[in-house]
């Protein structure tokens, strides 16, 4: 009996794990009212044993709570519950190793605005050349709590982060990520971006780079204004030229990059880290790409005649 009770077991296991399968393909988060029935079937001599698990697969987002914190001269009680939780969270948060799965998905799922600042220190932490997943897989966990909040609350967060300038560049990878990923899009507060700095710029460039699902009015007076070449001018040539002081090239006229290397003039991109005379790696998105996608979105649109 018991022998069986531990296979079957782990076969209850491995139907779960077919039925999260199932639901992960549906781009569900979650399972509600998960059962699991096992019936035996029995004769001729043998046991068998059928199966069943039934759930149903849903996406968080829907029934994530909507926080009322009073009613009728009420307090929420779970609200409460939850912000006691995250106070005890900020206060010994160390880094994205020190809490735990269960704890990030807290945080991703809790849509509680404390945990900002938690966010943008997590962003800072860098696990991606590590052997270990586990604190990868936590910060993709954390890194939910955008989605978790209306999009124009992310979006706000996100581009506000971006204007201000403060961030590092590991911090900017990882907002592009989220931007990318969620499909955060907000043309307005991108052109803002586009006017600021060079962080906030390339940003903007993978952002209008991007297919939105509707597009108002607004959105396609925006596009129109940055039709033809526009998004060039944001990105002139940031390399200082000067006088090279080689044996063999002394009072040539070189660039030199970023990177520290001097580069003959004729040359477009740079012989050591290869990026161009705009501060653009060989495999980065470029102006001249999204300005292309861009023209021809334009297009498209005049065409549907709105
Ligand atoms: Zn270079």
């Amino acid at each position: 009996m018991r022998t069986s009770g531990g296979i079957l077991m782990r076969s209850d296991k491995r139907v779960t794990k077919t039925l999260k399968q199932h639901a992960q393909s549906l781009r569900a988060d979650a399972i509600i009212g998960l059962s699991v029935d096992i019936d035996e079937i029995s004769g001729k001599g043998s046991q068998m044993f059928m199966i069943t698990a039934v759930g149903t697969p849903v996406h968080l987002k829907e029934v994530a709570r909507v926080q009322i914190e009073k009613q009728d001269g009420l307090l929420d009680g779970v609200l409460i519950q939850q912000k006691v939780r995250a106070d005890i969270i900020l206060e010994n948060y160390k880094t994205v190793e020190s809490i735990n799965r269960e704890t990030a998905e807290f945080i991703a799922t809790s849509g509680l605005r404390e945990f900002e600042p938690l966010l943008f220190r997590a962003m800072n932490e860098d696990y991606d050349s590590g052997i270990d997943q586990s604190p990868k897989d936590k910060q993709e966990i954390l890194f939910r709590y955008f989605d978790y909040l209306p999009a124009d609350e992310a979006i706000a967060i996100l581009y506000n982060a971006l204007l201000e300038g403060n961030l590092t560049t590991l911090q900017v990878k990882r907002i592009n990520a989220i931007i990318t990923s969620s499909n955060f899009i907000d043309y307005a507060k991108a052109i803002n971006l586009l006017n600021s700095n060079t962080h906030a710029r390339r940003i903007a460039l993978k952002i209008f780079s991007l297919d939105k699902d509707w597009y108002s009015k607004e959105d396609v007076a925006i596009l129109k204004s940055l039709e033809g070449n526009a998004l060039a001018k944001f990105f002139p040539e940031i390399v200082q030229v000067e006088e090279s002081k080689g044996m063999f090239s002394n009072g040539k006229e070189v660039w030199r990059c970023e990177c520290g290397h001097t580069n003959k003039l004729d040359y477009s991109n740079c012989g050591s880290c290869t990026r161009d005379k705009r501060g653009f790696a060989e495999k980065s998105l470029k102006p001249e790409e999204v300005q292309e996608r861009l023209n021809r979105r334009v297009r498209i649109i005049e065409k549907l005649d709105l």
